[in-house]
């Protein structure tokens, strides 16, 4: 029962228990999944579920929403019976939130131990109610709002702390024999997310949850993100992402899709493989890049286009695409797996690409 040989680059997948999410599984040997969390108050569920459909069009596989009030909790019923994936219930502060979280069937719920500070008492009820919807629980662990006495303990929210964190938070669970747990320990400090979830993988078999929170705007969170999650993924660790970034929810989604993408975790659908332009360059490459994408964005095959600023080099770099344009003297010259197809003015550039590729799948 060996596990399957790792792709070139990549250690074997660390071999976690597998939990369920709804539909969606997570650890053991399942695709390693997507999530965010909407922006939108809870209550406002039509605004809500807006969001949770641009998500699951952008590549999510589990929502979590906020329960910061009693009102977000009652809206939760409506949304899990429409949302098109599993919901998670994000409970920071009220205990009796998951109890109702749990009524509404939402797939898991998430609870950071460290804000609820009468938990201990109400870990039976949690796992006992837990474990008759067959719901998991997510520990959620953050540097800013760890326990206390961790925090007196170890003078700061390093790694050790975090993770000190949830195993005892797991440990409350595991008294009652509950185990349906993952964890996330979140930091905003790349290091520290890698330096945590690599002391979790050794020290637990719970599937883990990984995220740099408030990583930042959108290009700094990315890379943040992407260097963080790229180190551990590439290390086997990690069975779930979430991207945090101050941008939308579906971005946050492309940005996790792009990342397992990169690591050959998850197919590629769209890749535009743009040149970075040099002094050759004879076309805004920017430009054009960004608008390929946008014309392709949701193309429903596989698809790598290429998009080259000059014809010095841009046919050999194009070689390997599915279709490919090589710019120069207002023109495109257009490619399909190297071989030159036509060439046309450089306003008809992104028309003519989506026709080939139209053609391609007919
Ligand atoms: Fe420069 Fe042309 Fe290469 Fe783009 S394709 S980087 S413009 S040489």
């Amino acid at each position: 029962d060996l596990p399957a040989p790792a792709p070139p680059g990549r250690a074997p997948r660390r071999r976690s228990r597998q939990i369920h999410v709804g539909t969606v599984p997570v650890g053991g040997d399942a695709p390693v999944s997507v999530q965010t969390m909407t922006t939108t108050p809870t209550t406002d569920t039509d605004a809500t579920l807006r969001q949770i459909a641009e998500a699951t069009a952008a590549g999510c596989d589990i929502i979590r929403v906020a329960v910061p009030s009693q009102d977000d909790a009652d809206a939760l019923p409506v949304l899990t019976a429409k949302s098109p994936i599993p919901v998670v219930a994000d409970v920071h502060f009220q205990p009796r939130y998951v109890f109702q979280a749990i009524d509404a069937g939402c797939a898991a719920v998430r609870v950071n131990p460290g804000n609820i500070r009468r938990f201990d008492d109400k870990v039976k009820e949690i796992a006992g109610a837990a474990r008759a919807a067959n719901v998991p629980i997510r520990i959620g662990v953050n540097a800013g709002s760890l326990d206390p006495r961790l925090m007196a303990k170890h003078g700061a929210a390093t790694a050790q702390a975090l993770v000190e964190s949830a195993l005892w938070e797991c440990s409350l669970f595991e008294e009652h024999g509950f185990t349906d747990l993952k964890i996330a320990v979140k930091h905003h400090d790349p290091r520290t997310v890698v330096d945590a979830y690599r002391l979790l993988a050794a020290r637990c078999d719970y599937p883990l949850h990984l995220g740099v929170t408030e990583a930042g705007t959108p290009l700094q969170g990315s890379i943040k993100s992407a260097v963080a999650f790229g180190i551990l993924l590439s290390e086997g660790i990690g069975d779930t992402i979430r991207v945090s970034l101050s941008g939308p929810p579906a971005e946050q989604v492309k940005a996790g899709c792009h990342i397992l993408q990169s690591l050959g975790l998850r197919p590629r659908k769209l890749e535009i493989v743009s040149c970075p332009g040099c002094g050759r360059l004879q076309v805004d490459i920017h430009r054009l890049a960004t608008r390929v994408e946008a014309a392709f964005d949701g193309f429903p095959h596989p698809l790598r286009i290429a998009v080259m600023g000059c014809v010095v080099n841009g046919p050999g770099e194009s070689r390997d695409a599915d279709l490919g344009v090589s710019c120069g003297n207002g023109k495109g010259q257009i490619f399909r797996k190297g071989e030159v197809l036509r060439t046309v003015p450089e306003s008809r550039i992104v028309e003519t690409l989506l026709d080939e590729a139209l053609a391609m799948f007919e």
